[in-house]
């Protein structure tokens, strides 16, 4: 199998040097050649997540150097729980929050550090990642590379600007992970990120690296629970199901797409947005039109204009197919609110901020329907904004309490990239 630019420019290239290479040389972003098919995956035949993993994986790494490596790859990653929970009737709630960040983006980060950690084993060489964090990402990234053989970590994060618990997740590693406090805002980390690969000589010395979301090696990682959960549900409920994904960047909602794709019974892809509509505005106008982002309280979704959309536009090149297969909601900051307080009254489950927006959208418009709605992250990662609206504590999940338990460190530093490399 082999990989491709979406913009047509650049070598096709294996699953493995896509990995290695993050974005392609023409700038544009590599999606697999051609799809296989997963009609003759004997679903009930296979007795874990990692070995499910493993099957739906493997056709992408034919003829690849990873190839004897994707089972202990798959049961590195995913070693936490993936439970699907009915909340009433046929709606259901997919939770992708058990990994030890509690967000979704432990899937993605820790398949690529898996993936990674193997392939600078094979060359015999080192390489140092730099990520620049609002947030979320970070967490995830430093959590999946942590202790990692032949990877150092470099993880900037805005002074005074994320949480408490986020700082937390971000300095609590040591080891091969540097967390940096830039005393400036996320474009300031990011800018520095940005003049350190520029530097020809630091970036060839430190052999500098990303973890971007636009890494081949986090998304395809996020097919495989689409797979997982659509044909659980369909055993279940004998319907095809309706994903509902609160979406940012859009690499979740992508990795659904290809799942479909690939031949798993799913009804419909639905994605739900907070106050930053760019796609729901290019459904209603067709003009496909990015903007700056504006805050909202579910920030992991601040995105105005969604990386993964190229993924998308590649998969279906024609506007008005897009459109047929697309559908998106936005939901407000109040709404989200209201929802919380609404699921946490009916049916004492909470919801975090992101994933209100989903559950709103399934109530407003598909109640009644065979739904799944994608929970993206823990409540408690989330207790400042969940709280006060439920009335009552969220209490911690284990894997989240370990990492708040931990000793933290951090360098201070300024907005100057040298200081990162000193
Ligand atoms: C990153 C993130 C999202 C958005 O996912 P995309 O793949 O960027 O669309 C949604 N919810 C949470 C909690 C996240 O961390």
């Amino acid at each position: 199998m082999k990989f491709v630019s979406t913009r047509g420019k650049a070598p096709a290239v294996s699953a493995s040097q896509a990995i290695m290479q993050g974005l392609a040389p023409d700038g544009g972003l590599y999606v697999p050649e051609s799809f296989p098919s997963l009609g003759n995956l004997a679903i009930h035949e296979i007795s874990s997540y990692p070995e499910l993993a493993f099957e739906v994986l493997a056709p992408f790494f034919e003829d690849d150097l990873l190839k004897e490596d994707l089972a202990e790859i798959c049961m590195d990653a995913f070693n936490f729980p993936v439970p699907l929970v009915t909340l009433k009737d046929q709606d259901a709630v997919l939770e992708l929050f058990h990994g030890p960040t509690a967000a979704f983006k432990d899937f993605g980060a820790r398949f690529l550090a898996a993936c990674m950690e193997r392939m600078l084993a094979k060359e015999q060489r080192k390489l140092t990642i730099l990520v620049a964090t609002s947030g979320d990402t970070g967490g995830a990234v430093a959590a999946a590379f942590a202790n990692r053989k032949g990877i150092e970590v470099k993880v900037l994060y805005p002074k005074g600007r994320v949480s408490a618990r986020q700082q937390q997740q971000l300095t609590c590693w040591g080891a091969n992970i540097q967390a940096y406090e830039v005393d400036g805002s996320f474009d300031d980390c990011q800018k520095m990120v940005k003049d350190a690969f520029m530097d020809q000589t630091v970036s060839r010395q430190w052999g500098l690296s990303s973890a971007n979301s636009i890494n081949l090696g986090r998304l395809l990682p996020q097919s495989v629970y689409y797979v997982f959960a659509s044909h659980l549900y369909t055993q279940a409920f004998g319907k095809r199901p309706i994903f509902i994904i609160p979406s940012g960047n859009v690499g979740n909602s992508c990795a659904a797409f290809w799942a479909l794709t690939m031949g798993s019974p799913i009804e419909r892809i639905v994605l739900s947005v907070n106050e930053n509509k760019t796609i729901p505005e290019f459904l209603t106008s067709g003009i496909y039109q990015t903007r700056p982002s504006v805050q909202t309280l579910a920030n992991a979704m601040d995105v105005g204009a969604p990386s993964n959309m190229e993924r998308l536009f590649n998969l279906y090149p024609d506007v008005d197919t897009l459109k047929s297969m697309l559908t998106a909601y936005s939901v407000d900051d109040r709404t989200i609110q209201a929802t919380i307080k609404e699921v946490y009254g009916e049916l004492g489950y909470i919801l975090c901020p992101h994933t209100a927006t989903a559950e709103r959208v399934r109530r407003d418009h598909f109640a009644g329907q065979p739904t799944i709605v994608v929970s993206t992250a823990h409540p408690a990662k989330f207790e400042q904004v969940v709280e006060p609206l439920i009335g009552t504590a969220v209490e911690v999940p284990q894997n989240l309490a370990t990492l708040l338990d931990k000793p933290s460190s951090f360098k201070a530093i300024g907005t100057d990239y040298k200081d990162l490399f000193n």
